[in-house]
């Protein structure tokens, strides 16, 4: 570990280790302008800077959902903004025993001679982005790399630069005082089946920890956001428990054990599948020594943005919808989801082909 880290350290630990709290989990509300765009746009709401507003302030404001989450991640105008009454989001958050937490990539570029991949951007300046959110309140950060499978891909390269880029990114954190969630999505797009995703995933996770452990990250300061292992959105379903089994097996085989939580993304399943995946996964009866829970975006967000549909008098209703994902969620935290909340809109499939947030 880089010495400067050691005043830092203790407070690093002790994040990581609270947003992994059992029964709690992220609520990903981090969409760039651009992607909470499209989402407005499939409700026909404009792309305003108040309506992206009411909409945060909807879910950070839904009666008895904090209690279900421990870290919100914020793009950086929700950072600062506040409720209508004038009451700034961090402040709502933080007395709801949720810690603020802000996507710091720039989204990604394609790298040269490849079939399409990509790498994520936004080193440049990194570190003085990070003492500016911490002093706004964010305690903890996300920078998602994007890998995808193909006949050959991903290549060693893409594999290689993504990993590097992120443990950059988990140091800058790290020495600026946010938890580092290290997120290297393996996209779902695609016909192959459960093994081959096993594979690519295990392949991905494994190269992402040599590189945080060459550039000095201390892994007890940081959490994991990768996708559930799956067939591809053209490959034969399996069930939950299937996937559960190799999800599980995967990161026992590649996720050291000093990381105190895994926090998966969605990926374009249904608000429902998401949820039961996670169940699955926690009701398993094997070696898991971190805490296995969720960082959704379209999963948490899905049903509660079509129930508001940008009007004031359904704000309730949504808030309620918000409110039936997120004690779903924390339940399958627990293994405790008794799939009580799987109707309507919570089964729509979300996939986007080649998603980018
Ligand atoms: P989804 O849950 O919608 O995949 O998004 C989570 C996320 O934060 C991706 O970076």
């Amino acid at each position: 570990m880089a010495t400067q880290l050691c005043d830092l350290r203790d407070e690093l630990i002790k994040t990581a280790k609270y947003i992994a709290t059992p029964g709690k989990g992220i609520l990903a509300a981090d969409e760039s302008t651009g992607t909470i765009g499209k989402r407005l746009a499939s409700i026909n709401v404009e792309n305003v800077e108040a309506n992206r507003q009411a909409l945060r302030e909807l879910l950070f404001t839904a009666p008895g959902a904090l209690p279900c989450i421990s870290g919100v991640i914020l793009f950086e105008e929700t950072l600062y903004q506040k409720t209508a009454s004038g009451k700034p989001f961090v402040e709502v958050l933080q007395e709801g025993g949720v810690v603020p937490g802000i996507k710091v990539d720039k989204g990604t570029v394609d790298l040269a001679g490849t079939n399409g991949e990509t790498t994520t951007q936004g080193h440049d300046g990194l570190a003085a982005r990070c003492q500016q959110y911490y002093k706004a309140g964010a305690r903890f950060a996300k920078w998602r790399a994007v890998l995808k499978i193909g006949p050959t891909e991903p290549s060693e390269l893409a594999i290689q630069q993504n990993a590097h880029g992120l443990a950059r990114y988990a140091i800058i954190c790290q020495e600026n005082g946010l938890v580092p969630i290290v997120e290297p999505e393996v996209l779902t797009d695609g016909p192959h089946d459960i093994k081959k995703c096993a594979e690519v995933t295990e392949r991905v996770i494994a190269a992402c920890y040599k590189a945080l452990n060459d550039h000095h990250v201390l892994l007890e300061g940081t959490l994991l956001k990768p996708n559930m292992v799956t067939p591809g959105s053209d490959g034969p379903k399996v069930s939950p428990e299937v996937i559960a089994e190799y999800t599980v097996t995967a990161l026992q085989r590649t996720v050291p054990v000093a990381v105190p939580g895994i926090v998966f993304l969605s990926g374009g399943q249904s608000e429902e599948e998401a949820t039961k995946n996670l169940n699955a996964m926690n009701k398993l009866n094997t070696i898991k020594p971190w805490t296995l829970s969720f960082s959704f975006g379209r999963a948490l967000q899905q049903s509660t943005l079509k129930t508001w549909a940008g009007k004031k008098e359904n704000v309730g209703a949504a808030q309620k919808a918000f409110l039936v994902r997120c004690k779903a969620n924390s339940e399958a935290t627990l293994g405790k989801y008794g799939g009580d909340a799987g109707v309507g809109l919570a089964t729509e499939s979300l996939h986007v082909k080649d998603y980018k947030y």
